[in-house]
């Protein structure tokens, strides 16, 4: 069963929000970069 959840947890996109200005990974949703405070916040799925 936990192989299982792996695999499905891998085949599901995964989110990565990235800063545009210093390219700290952030938390999800954030709205802002709390390293260095731009609102430019880059967001991907894979
Ligand atoms: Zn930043």
């Amino acid at each position: 069963m936990g192989v299982l959840d792996a695999l499905r947890t891998g085949r599901r996109g995964t989110e990565l929000y990235e800063c545009r200005n210093c390219g700290r990974k952030l938390d999800a949703d954030s709205d802002e970069c709390p390293h260095c405070g731009s609102s430019e916040v880059a967001y991907y799925v894979f």
